[in-house]
């Protein structure tokens, strides 16, 4: 989906289409009847096609929540089980000197 080039810069029409089509694919009743739909994590990158945007199919969905159930489990044990590792957890996500991206369990074995 090209929205310009380097040497006239960006089409500020096709950055509205793209708007439109995104917005449209977005405003579906699966999604605004979808527990998960503030922990989704699937964005527009993802839901590029050559021709505009396409949603995820029913089973992804279903994938989706099941993996935003397990963070949610995860959470719950942690917190009931672990609770000083899981304020390490959040100490050390809250630390942009440690902190990229990704959690290294190496550094929780110091
Ligand atoms: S899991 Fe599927 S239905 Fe739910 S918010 Fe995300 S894309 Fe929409």
């Amino acid at each position: 989906m090209p929205i310009g080039n380097c040497t006239s810069g960006l089409d500020m029409e096709k950055l509205v289409d793209l708007n439109e089509k995104y917005n449209s694919s977005i405003n579906n009743m699966e999604c605004k009847n979808c527990w998960a739909i503030h922990f989704c994590k699937i964005c527009a990158a993802a839901r590029m096609s050559p021709d505009g945007f396409i949603n995820p199919t029913r089973r992804e969905c279903d994938f989706f929540r099941l993996a935003t159930e397990f963070r949610f489990a995860c959470y719950f044990h942690l917190s009931e089980e672990h609770p000083d590792l899981l304020q390490k957890i959040a100490d050390y996500l809250n630390d942009p000197k440690h902190f990229i991206g990704v959690i290294d369990k190496n550094e929780f074995e110091k």
